[in-house]
């Protein structure tokens, strides 16, 4: 077929104005490297979970259940478990990994113009997720790595729709307490929906940890986005979550693209809640490592913001960049904001270890 030289089909200029989404570097094939760039969990499924999920191989012939109600169910039971929130299927929606239902929500309540006000830095795809939908973001920038929350609040305007509080905050790891969440709910108009990803939830060991859900059922303009990418392990399969009051989350289930979550997702969600206990431990080894790996730079001489997540971030400025690159040559991918900072995941050991040995290089050659 010839090539026209180019398509006269228009795009929206918003669409076209885009930002990129820069994914963390991956290795090249047969490469064996320390992949520390993505927030993953450094774990392969469990056997068990990869036995059963085999056996769902064979009816993939057939669409999924467009309901999802098997994966709603086990998430509804996992969530009164602790204690009775109330919570069923008509609170919740599922979709393609959080990133996919955080597209929907903002589908479900922004409007072209409309505003969005999330910190900054924070989740990468927070810009474009908004930019998507015709809708204006207002970023309010971190304070030392951490959440500004009166920011936050003093940015709402009647144009505000939606406020996201990302904690732990994707990348400087910093939490916010449940005290002040309530605080800031409480400064909040009802109309505001006030959106809490939740992303690294499982890796919080602070004091006073926000119990979001605990506050889905007194508010119900608060939303809870949450993944089996990162504490669960399942970001190859793309399945995520979010609670709310059932009026809004049935505004965001009539956005979802139909099917969106394939019959293998579903169930290995399902499995995973099954296996919680056990995927839980696994967790526990996790934050220790990051603990040790924490202690381990502050006596290197780094100065980090506390985190509470499965990564750590190193305020480089101008030499992030330069960091990156050269612990790329060392064999360890990290994550690079150019002028910023360098976001990098806890692995299992040995990948951490390789990672402080190279810090120390780093220092000493600075
Ligand atoms: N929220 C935050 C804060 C994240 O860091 C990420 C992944 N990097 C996501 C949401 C999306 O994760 P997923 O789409 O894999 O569920």
């Amino acid at each position: 077929m010839a090539e026209a030289a180019h398509s006269r089909v228009p795009l929206r200029p918003e669409i076209k104005a885009l930002p990129e989404y820069v994914p963390g570097a991956r290795p090249e094939p047969g490469v064996k490297v320390h992949r520390l760039a993505s927030n993953e969990n450094p774990y392969p499924p469990l056997p068990s979970v990869a036995a059963e999920l085999a056996e769902e191989l064979v009816g993939i012939n057939r669409y999924p259940d467009m309901g999802n109600a098997d994966l709603l169910g086990a998430l509804a039971d996992f969530l009164n478990a602790q204690a009775d929130h109330g919570i069923t299927s008509a609170n919740l929606a599922v979709g393609t990994g959080s990133v996919g239902v955080l597209g929907h929500i903002l589908q479900a309540v922004v409007g072209p113009g409309d505003e969005v006000i999330y910190p900054w830095r924070s989740f990468e795809a927070y810009p474009i997720v908004v930019d998507i939908v015709g809708g204006r973001s207002v970023r309010v920038p971190l304070i030392d790595g951490y959440t500004d929350l009166d920011g936050l609040v003093a940015a709402v305007t009647d144009r505000t729709r939606v406020l996201i509080v990302c904690t732990p905050n994707n990348p400087t790891g910093t939490a916010v307490t449940h005290s002040d969440l309530v605080r800031l709910i409480g400064q909040v108009p009802p109309e505001v929906l006030v959106l809490v990803d939740e992303a690294y939830l499982e890796f919080v060991r602070g004091d006073d940890p926000v119990r979001a859900l605990a506050l889905v059922d007194e508010f119900p303009n608060v939303v809870i986005l949450r993944t089996f990418s990162k504490a669960y392990g399942l970001a190859g399969l793309r399945v995520g979550y979010a609670i709310g009051h059932p009026e809004v989350m049935a505004g965001v289930r009539a956005t979802v693209t139909p099917f969106g979550v394939s019959s293998l997702a579903g169930r290995a969600g399902v499995l995973s809640l099954g296996a919680r206990d056990e995927l839980m431990t696994r967790v526990d080894g996790l934050v220790a490592e990051r603990d040790r790996v924490v202690a381990a730079l502050a006596k290197q001489g780094w100065q980090l913001p506390e985190t509470q997540a499965n990564f750590v971030w190193f305020d480089l400025g101008e030499e992030s960049l330069a960091f990156a690159k050269a612990a790329g040559e060392a064999g360890i991918l990290v994550r690079p904001f150019a002028g910023d900072g360098v976001r990098v995941s806890i692995g299992d050991s040995e990948n951490n270890d390789a990672l402080l040995s190279f810090t120390r290089q780093w220092l000493a050659g600075r």
